[in-house]
């Protein structure tokens, strides 16, 4: 695996490679591996040639008062996991390479951005899609792999890619989880025994919506309300918001009649966790409204394996 921490290096590595009829497939993450990312990885690996993964713990992201100084980097150990997992370039710039000077350009999805984490985390999900932009100019990639874990992110990368016609296909890979249902996170390593204790209780809330949509509960709020409802017995936790969604526009449906997105965010002490899960009504329930905003889905729409 070849290890490359300037634009110029990446772009004629890379360029050699499409010339030989290389396809190439390209994971953001910001490091702190753990299965999650690897999956992403393994999965690249099926979808083309030449796997690329970026490590960059991104400031335009973070707001003033969140955790980027904190974040975990270690780049050596990082390094070794994508090695095993079979990524060929390991692109890790610094700050400075990425931001020469402070950007005067924005990319932003606003109706979507200010949605879920967005309405709690003004400008993170524009940090994100220039960043995204930036590293898929870099990269070039033909596909692009990113995890249902953020589900909001590959929602507005979707459609940034749809509306700027980047010649790149999203694939979007499963959440991947602990034994007891907690979804992988960098920031799982910040939770006390008690919190860590406690943290799969989001999970199984979800999974108490999931079940109440699946049973043909056709009301969002009465969905949520559910969710809420065991999320307010978890010990430890300050919910900062539980959402019923329509899957590509975020807003909340009048009724359940298709597959929806259940979202939450909130804090275990000051880790801030997100999870996610799809809820499906029952089939019978979906049938009638099925050709509902079918074109709108077609074109930003990322190829969804979950
Ligand atoms: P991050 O390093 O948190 O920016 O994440 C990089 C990529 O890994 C994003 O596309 C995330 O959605 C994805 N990811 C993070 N955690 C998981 C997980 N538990 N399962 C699947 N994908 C994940």
């Amino acid at each position: 695996m070849k290890i490359v921490r300037r634009e110029a290096p990446l772009r004629s590595h890379l360029r050699a490679a499409r010339r030989a009829g290389q396809r190439v497939v390209f994971v953001p993450t910001m490091g702190a591996l753990h299965e999650g990312h690897l999956a992403l990885v393994r999965r690249a690996r099926r979808l083309g040639d030449v796997i690329v993964v970026s490590i960059f713990v991104n400031p335009l992201q973070f707001g003033p008062s969140e955790d980027f100084a904190r974040y975990p980097r270690d780049l050596v150990h990082d390094a070794a996991l994508l090695r095993n997992a079979g990524a060929h370039v390991l692109f890790a710039p610094e700050v400075a390479e990425i931001y020469p000077e402070p950007p005067l350009t924005s990319v932003d999805v606003a109706p979507l951005s200010a949605r879920l984490c967005g309405a709690f985390r003004p400008g993170h999900f524009a940090g994100v899609c220039f960043v995204v932009l930036k590293l898929l100019h870099l990269v070039g990639p033909d596909v692009l792999v990113m995890g249902q874990k953020d589900a909001q992110q590959a929602v507005i990368l979707a459609r940034m890619i749809a509306e700027l016609n980047v010649p790149t296909r999203l694939v979007v890979g499963p959440t991947v989880r602990e034994p007891d249902g907690l979804a992988l996170s960098s920031r799982n390593a910040y939770l006390s025994a008690a919190d860590r204790g406690a943290a799969p209780r989001l999970y199984a809330a979800l999974r108490v919506g999931a079940a109440r949509v699946a049973a043909g509960e056709t009301s969002p709020a009465r969905t949520r309300q559910a969710v809420v409802r065991a999320l307010r017995e978890v010990p430890g936790f300050t919910l900062q918001y539980a959402e019923v969604v329509d899957r590509l526009t975020l807003q909340t449906p009048r009724r359940l009649d298709a597959p929806v997105l259940i979202a939450l965010a909130g804090f275990f002490d000051s880790t801030r966790l997100i999870d996610n899960v799809v809820a499906s009504p029952p089939r019978a329930a979906r049938a009638g409204s099925a050709s509902a905003g079918r074109r709108t889905r077609a074109a930003a729409s990322p190829r969804r394996t979950v």
